[in-house]
């Protein structure tokens, strides 16, 4: 039997077109064909697992690569509802009783946030310096997480990171390119409420599938908001109401 492709449809995507790719995708749902690139995968390799089923799946526009992390999220977010369901059953760690209960997720109705600058980079003034900002793409997300397991590796706080997610926006500082551990020491050395412009910034230029969600625990009824976790069950998923 030949392999049908299934129809694309075009979706806009929450970064609006400005990081240089267009906002417009084409992209089909999920077949075997990328269902068995996933389940082959292991803890190393799911990443560019991922950007292999996003590869094949969107017919026209960007290649996963250089997807920003909010673009990336929403586009799997369209996968696993159009090519699934949008049931996703997770479980949940109450942090007032501390057990853990399972909930059905409606991915549907996870609020989708768009980029709120009209143009990149953004120019903002911080400590008396011009400095251009725009958001991280999935890759540099990879690096500052690969740069975590390397703090970890030398014994090192994880505090560090706090500066290195702040410096990977910062693409120029006067105009210049400057190197990563000049960005961070720009960060580190800023004071309170020049930190303050950089966080304002960081929420204009975020974008993509907001995971957090305001849940009550069934066992003890505290409410808390919780980031919903991808897990394998977003992927592969295995529960789901029927209709
Ligand atoms: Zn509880």
């Amino acid at each position: 039997m030949a392999f049908v492709e299934p129809e694309a449809v075009e979706v806009k995507l929450p970064s609006k077109g400005l990081l240089g790719y267009s906002e417009k995708v084409l992209i089909r749902p999920i077949t075997g064909r990328e269902e068995k690139i996933i389940a082959s995968a292991t803890g190393d390799t799911i990443e560019s697992a991922v950007n292999r089923v996003l590869n094949r799946c969107i017919k026209e526009g960007p290649k996963a690569e250089e997807l920003t992390e909010g673009d990336k999220s929403f586009l799997l977010v369209w996968l696993r509802i159009n090519s699934y369901f949008p049931d996703y059953s997770v479980e949940i760690d109450c942090p007032a009783c501390k057990k853990v209960f399972k909930k059905f997720i409606d991915l549907k109705k996870l609020p989708i946030k768009e980029i709120q600058v009209e143009r990149l980079p953004l120019e903002i003034e911080i400590g008396g310096k011009k400095v251009d900002l725009s958001p991280l793409t999935a890759q540099e997300v990879e690096e500052v997480n690969n740069y975590r397991s390397q703090l970890a590796a030398q014994g090192r706080n994880f505090e560090d990171l706090y500066s290195v997610r702040y410096a990977y926006m910062i693409r120029a500082i006067d105009g210049k390119d400057v190197s990563l551990s000049e960005k961070i020491d720009f960060v580190e050395g800023l004071i309170g409420r020049e930190l303050a412009k950089l966080r304002k910034a960081e929420k204009l230029l975020d974008h993509g599938i907001d995971f957090r969600q305001e849940l009550k625990c069934p066992l003890c009824g505290k409410s808390f908001t919780a980031n919903i976790p991808i897990t394998l069950e977003f992927f592969l998923p295995t529960e789901f109401r029927e209709e």
